[in-house]
Protein backbone atom coordinates (compact mmCIF):
# COMPACT_ATOMS: atom_id res chain seq x y z
CA UNK A 1 0.00 0.00 0.00
CA UNK A 2 1.82 3.03 -0.59
CA UNK A 3 2.14 5.69 1.63
CA UNK A 4 1.28 9.34 0.13
CA UNK A 5 1.68 12.98 1.98
CA UNK A 6 -0.91 15.85 1.02
CA UNK A 7 -0.53 19.35 2.27
CA UNK A 8 -4.20 21.18 1.99
CA UNK A 9 -5.97 18.15 2.99
CA UNK A 10 -8.58 19.55 4.55
CA UNK A 11 -10.94 21.60 2.10
CA UNK A 12 -10.88 21.92 -2.23
CA UNK A 13 -8.56 19.55 -4.29
CA UNK A 14 -6.65 18.43 -1.79
CA UNK A 15 -9.44 16.72 -0.14
CA UNK A 16 -10.72 15.11 -2.97
CA UNK A 17 -7.46 13.72 -3.98
CA UNK A 18 -7.47 11.90 0.19
CA UNK A 19 -10.60 10.85 -0.93
CA UNK A 20 -9.76 9.49 -4.17
CA UNK A 21 -6.12 8.23 -2.46
CA UNK A 22 -7.84 6.36 0.46
CA UNK A 23 -10.79 4.56 -2.31
CA UNK A 24 -7.61 3.47 -4.15
CA UNK A 25 -5.96 1.79 -1.09
CA UNK A 26 -3.17 4.28 -0.73
CA UNK A 27 -2.24 5.30 3.20
CA UNK A 28 -2.63 9.07 2.88
CA UNK A 29 -1.20 11.42 5.26
CA UNK A 30 -3.18 14.46 5.83
CA UNK A 31 -1.45 17.59 6.47
CA UNK A 32 -2.87 21.17 6.66
CA UNK A 33 -3.65 24.02 8.94
CA UNK A 34 -6.51 22.07 10.83
CA UNK A 35 -8.72 18.81 10.89
CA UNK A 36 -5.56 16.46 9.35
CA UNK A 37 -3.71 13.74 10.71
CA UNK A 38 -0.78 16.40 10.65
CA UNK A 39 -2.21 20.13 11.88
CA UNK A 40 0.79 22.45 11.40
CA UNK A 41 1.15 26.11 9.86
CA UNK A 42 2.88 25.81 6.68
CA UNK A 43 3.19 29.64 6.88
CA UNK A 44 6.23 29.31 9.42
CA UNK A 45 9.37 27.49 9.24
CA UNK A 46 8.09 25.82 12.93
CA UNK A 47 5.00 24.50 11.20
CA UNK A 48 6.91 23.45 8.33
CA UNK A 49 9.55 21.45 10.03
CA UNK A 50 6.89 20.18 12.25
CA UNK A 51 4.76 18.84 9.17
CA UNK A 52 8.43 17.12 7.63
CA UNK A 53 9.79 15.55 11.11
CA UNK A 54 5.87 14.36 11.79
CA UNK A 55 5.77 12.78 7.64
CA UNK A 56 9.04 11.52 8.58
CA UNK A 57 8.02 9.61 11.90
CA UNK A 58 4.53 8.48 9.85
CA UNK A 59 6.09 6.78 7.15
CA UNK A 60 9.21 5.49 9.11
CA UNK A 61 11.33 7.54 6.52
CA UNK A 62 10.13 5.85 3.20
CA UNK A 63 7.56 8.01 1.55
CA UNK A 64 6.08 6.92 -1.74
CA UNK A 65 4.58 9.73 -2.67
CA UNK A 66 3.94 13.54 -2.13
CA UNK A 67 1.46 16.44 -2.93
CA UNK A 68 1.78 19.65 -1.93
CA UNK A 69 -2.13 21.36 -2.67
CA UNK A 70 -1.96 23.86 0.36
CA UNK A 71 -2.52 27.62 -0.90
CA UNK A 72 -3.65 30.50 -0.16
CA UNK A 73 -5.36 33.04 -3.23
CA UNK A 74 -5.81 36.41 -3.47
CA UNK A 75 -8.11 36.88 -0.90
CA UNK A 76 -5.44 35.96 1.61
CA UNK A 77 -4.63 38.46 4.78
CA UNK A 78 -1.56 39.54 3.42
CA UNK A 79 0.93 38.99 0.30
CA UNK A 80 3.38 37.93 2.56
CA UNK A 81 1.18 35.02 3.66
CA UNK A 82 0.66 34.11 0.22
CA UNK A 83 4.52 33.73 -0.88
CA UNK A 84 4.88 31.90 2.51
CA UNK A 85 2.44 29.02 2.17
CA UNK A 86 2.82 29.09 -2.20
CA UNK A 87 6.49 29.14 -2.60
CA UNK A 88 8.70 28.85 0.71
CA UNK A 89 6.48 26.02 2.33
CA UNK A 90 6.80 23.71 -0.92
CA UNK A 91 10.39 24.79 -0.96
CA UNK A 92 11.33 23.49 2.53
CA UNK A 93 8.78 20.39 2.43
CA UNK A 94 10.36 19.32 -1.16
CA UNK A 95 13.61 19.59 0.32
CA UNK A 96 12.70 18.10 3.61
CA UNK A 97 10.88 14.89 1.99
CA UNK A 98 13.59 14.72 -0.73
CA UNK A 99 15.27 11.92 1.75
CA UNK A 100 12.55 9.93 2.63
CA UNK A 101 11.16 9.58 -0.83
CA UNK A 102 14.32 8.75 -2.47
CA UNK A 103 14.15 5.02 0.05
CA UNK A 104 10.04 4.84 -1.42
CA UNK A 105 8.51 2.75 -4.32
CA UNK A 106 8.52 4.17 -7.37
CA UNK A 107 8.45 7.47 -5.70
CA UNK A 108 7.31 10.52 -7.16
CA UNK A 109 6.02 13.79 -6.25
CA UNK A 110 3.13 16.52 -7.62
CA UNK A 111 3.13 20.52 -7.13
CA UNK A 112 -0.22 22.38 -7.41
CA UNK A 113 0.62 25.36 -9.43
CA UNK A 114 -2.02 27.61 -11.39
CA UNK A 115 -2.57 28.69 -14.57
CA UNK A 116 -1.90 31.75 -13.35
CA UNK A 117 1.89 31.78 -13.49
CA UNK A 118 1.30 32.50 -17.46
CA UNK A 119 -0.08 35.34 -16.89
CA UNK A 120 1.40 38.31 -18.94
CA UNK A 121 4.10 39.92 -17.57
CA UNK A 122 4.55 37.81 -14.79
CA UNK A 123 7.78 36.37 -15.87
CA UNK A 124 9.62 39.61 -16.24
CA UNK A 125 8.75 41.25 -12.62
CA UNK A 126 11.89 41.20 -10.16
CA UNK A 127 9.93 39.18 -7.28
CA UNK A 128 10.35 36.05 -9.34
CA UNK A 129 14.23 36.00 -9.04
CA UNK A 130 14.23 37.27 -5.33
CA UNK A 131 11.67 34.38 -4.83
CA UNK A 132 14.47 32.08 -6.38
CA UNK A 133 17.23 33.16 -4.84
CA UNK A 134 15.45 31.69 -1.47
CA UNK A 135 15.83 34.35 1.07
CA UNK A 136 12.64 34.42 2.54
CA UNK A 137 12.42 37.72 4.32
CA UNK A 138 13.65 39.81 1.25
CA UNK A 139 10.82 37.66 -0.75
CA UNK A 140 8.26 39.12 1.99
CA UNK A 141 9.51 42.64 2.09
CA UNK A 142 9.84 42.83 -1.29
CA UNK A 143 5.60 42.30 -1.61
CA UNK A 144 4.72 43.64 1.26
CA UNK A 145 3.25 46.74 -1.07
CA UNK A 146 2.26 45.06 -4.12
CA UNK A 147 -1.07 43.74 -5.39
CA UNK A 148 -2.36 40.39 -4.21
CA UNK A 149 -2.88 39.08 -7.54
CA UNK A 150 1.41 39.63 -8.37
CA UNK A 151 1.76 37.73 -4.99
CA UNK A 152 -0.37 34.74 -6.03
CA UNK A 153 0.59 34.75 -9.78
CA UNK A 154 4.10 35.19 -8.93
CA UNK A 155 4.60 32.28 -6.35
CA UNK A 156 2.58 30.07 -8.92
CA UNK A 157 5.40 30.87 -11.37
CA UNK A 158 8.27 30.34 -9.41
CA UNK A 159 7.34 27.60 -7.36
CA UNK A 160 6.89 26.28 -11.39
CA UNK A 161 10.43 26.86 -11.88
CA UNK A 162 11.48 25.59 -8.64
CA UNK A 163 10.29 22.26 -9.88
CA UNK A 164 11.99 22.60 -13.17
CA UNK A 165 15.01 23.50 -11.48
CA UNK A 166 15.42 20.64 -9.31
CA UNK A 167 14.97 17.58 -12.90
CA UNK A 168 18.83 16.71 -12.62
CA UNK A 169 18.40 16.47 -8.54
CA UNK A 170 15.41 14.43 -8.16
CA UNK A 171 16.15 11.83 -11.14
CA UNK A 172 19.74 11.03 -9.12
CA UNK A 173 17.29 10.44 -6.23
CA UNK A 174 15.43 8.34 -8.34
CA UNK A 175 11.48 10.63 -7.63
CA UNK A 176 9.90 12.13 -10.61
CA UNK A 177 8.81 15.70 -9.57
CA UNK A 178 6.05 17.71 -11.82
CA UNK A 179 3.32 20.68 -11.25
CA UNK A 180 -0.38 20.29 -11.98
CA UNK A 181 -1.65 23.48 -13.13
CA UNK A 182 -5.69 24.40 -12.90
CA UNK A 183 -7.89 26.81 -14.20
CA UNK A 184 -10.60 27.15 -11.95
CA UNK A 185 -11.88 24.76 -9.40
CA UNK A 186 -14.66 25.31 -7.61
CA UNK A 187 -13.75 25.36 -4.11
CA UNK A 188 -13.24 27.34 -0.74
CA UNK A 189 -10.58 29.08 -2.24
CA UNK A 190 -12.60 30.16 -5.78
CA UNK A 191 -15.63 30.92 -4.05
CA UNK A 192 -13.54 33.67 -1.87
CA UNK A 193 -12.11 35.84 -4.87
CA UNK A 194 -15.24 35.53 -6.65
CA UNK A 195 -16.46 37.64 -3.61
CA UNK A 196 -14.06 39.79 -3.53
CA UNK A 197 -14.54 43.45 -4.08
CA UNK A 198 -11.50 43.92 -5.71
CA UNK A 199 -11.38 40.75 -8.07
CA UNK A 200 -15.10 39.17 -7.87
CA UNK A 201 -15.92 40.58 -11.37
CA UNK A 202 -12.32 39.59 -13.24
CA UNK A 203 -12.36 36.10 -11.43
CA UNK A 204 -15.81 35.63 -12.21
CA UNK A 205 -15.66 36.90 -16.20
CA UNK A 206 -12.29 34.74 -16.80
CA UNK A 207 -14.20 31.52 -18.09
CA UNK A 208 -12.20 28.60 -19.93
CA UNK A 209 -13.07 27.85 -23.50
CA UNK A 210 -14.53 24.72 -21.93
CA UNK A 211 -17.23 27.19 -20.64
CA UNK A 212 -17.36 26.13 -16.93
CA UNK A 213 -14.91 25.56 -13.79
CA UNK A 214 -13.47 22.14 -13.02
CA UNK A 215 -15.07 19.79 -9.83
CA UNK A 216 -12.07 19.35 -7.33
CA UNK A 217 -11.81 15.69 -8.42
CA UNK A 218 -11.17 16.42 -11.91
CA UNK A 219 -7.82 17.61 -10.67
CA UNK A 220 -7.37 14.87 -8.06
CA UNK A 221 -7.58 12.38 -10.92
CA UNK A 222 -4.93 14.34 -12.66
CA UNK A 223 -2.56 14.54 -9.78
CA UNK A 224 -2.95 10.49 -9.37
CA UNK A 225 -2.13 9.82 -12.91
CA UNK A 226 0.62 11.72 -12.54
CA UNK A 227 1.89 10.07 -9.14
CA UNK A 228 1.03 6.43 -10.60
CA UNK A 229 3.70 4.50 -12.77
CA UNK A 230 1.31 5.07 -15.89
CA UNK A 231 3.03 8.63 -15.87
CA UNK A 232 6.73 7.00 -15.45
CA UNK A 233 8.70 8.81 -18.25
CA UNK A 234 6.61 12.52 -16.96
CA UNK A 235 8.86 14.42 -14.82
CA UNK A 236 9.35 18.37 -14.59
CA UNK A 237 6.56 19.28 -16.42
CA UNK A 238 3.68 21.59 -16.08
CA UNK A 239 0.64 19.89 -16.66
CA UNK A 240 -2.15 22.46 -17.50
CA UNK A 241 -5.93 21.16 -16.56
CA UNK A 242 -7.48 24.77 -17.04
CA UNK A 243 -10.40 23.68 -19.90
CA UNK A 244 -8.11 25.79 -22.23
CA UNK A 245 -7.46 28.99 -20.11
CA UNK A 246 -3.72 28.43 -20.72
CA UNK A 247 -4.53 28.02 -24.76
CA UNK A 248 -6.59 31.04 -24.33
CA UNK A 249 -3.57 33.21 -22.70
CA UNK A 250 -1.42 32.53 -25.11
CA UNK A 251 -1.96 30.64 -28.18
CA UNK A 252 1.19 30.89 -29.80
CA UNK A 253 3.27 29.94 -26.77
CA UNK A 254 3.94 26.57 -24.77
P1 LIG B 1 -8.90 25.44 -0.62
O1 LIG B 1 -8.91 26.75 0.08
O2 LIG B 1 -10.14 24.65 -0.71
O3 LIG B 1 -7.76 24.50 0.00
C1 LIG B 1 -6.51 24.99 0.35
C2 LIG B 1 -6.05 24.32 1.62
O4 LIG B 1 -4.75 24.85 1.96
C3 LIG B 1 -6.99 24.60 2.81
O5 LIG B 1 -7.38 23.39 3.44
C4 LIG B 1 -6.14 25.45 3.71
O6 LIG B 1 -6.41 25.29 5.11
C5 LIG B 1 -4.72 24.99 3.35
N1 LIG B 1 -3.76 26.00 3.81
C6 LIG B 1 -3.76 27.32 3.53
N2 LIG B 1 -2.82 27.94 4.25
C7 LIG B 1 -2.20 26.99 5.00
C8 LIG B 1 -1.18 27.03 5.98
N3 LIG B 1 -0.61 28.17 6.37
N4 LIG B 1 -0.79 25.87 6.55
C9 LIG B 1 -1.40 24.69 6.20
N5 LIG B 1 -2.38 24.60 5.30
C10 LIG B 1 -2.79 25.74 4.71
O7 LIG B 1 -8.33 25.76 -2.06
P2 LIG B 1 -8.07 24.86 -3.37
O8 LIG B 1 -8.69 25.59 -4.49
O9 LIG B 1 -8.38 23.43 -3.16
O10 LIG B 1 -6.50 25.08 -3.51
C11 LIG B 1 -5.56 24.02 -3.60
C12 LIG B 1 -4.41 24.47 -4.49
O11 LIG B 1 -4.89 24.67 -5.81
C13 LIG B 1 -3.79 25.80 -4.06
O12 LIG B 1 -2.39 25.70 -4.14
C14 LIG B 1 -4.33 26.78 -5.08
O13 LIG B 1 -3.48 27.88 -5.28
C15 LIG B 1 -4.41 25.89 -6.30
N6 LIG B 1 -5.30 26.40 -7.35
C16 LIG B 1 -6.64 26.55 -7.12
C17 LIG B 1 -7.45 27.04 -8.13
C18 LIG B 1 -8.93 27.24 -7.94
O14 LIG B 1 -9.58 27.80 -8.84
N7 LIG B 1 -9.51 26.78 -6.84
C19 LIG B 1 -6.89 27.40 -9.37
C20 LIG B 1 -5.53 27.23 -9.58
C21 LIG B 1 -4.74 26.73 -8.55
Amino acid sequence: MPITAVTGSASGIGAALCAQLREAGHSVIGIDRANADINADLSTDEGRQQAISQVRDRCGDRLDHLVLCAGLGVTAPNTGLILAVNYFAVKALLDGLAPALSKGTEPSAVVVGSVAAVQPGVDQHPIIQTLLKGDEGEALAAIADQDPSLAYAGSKLAVSLLVRSKVHEWAKLGVRLNVVAPGVVETPLYKASTEDARYGEATRNFVAPLGRGSQPAELANVIRFLLSSQASFMHGTVVFADGGMDAMIRPNRF
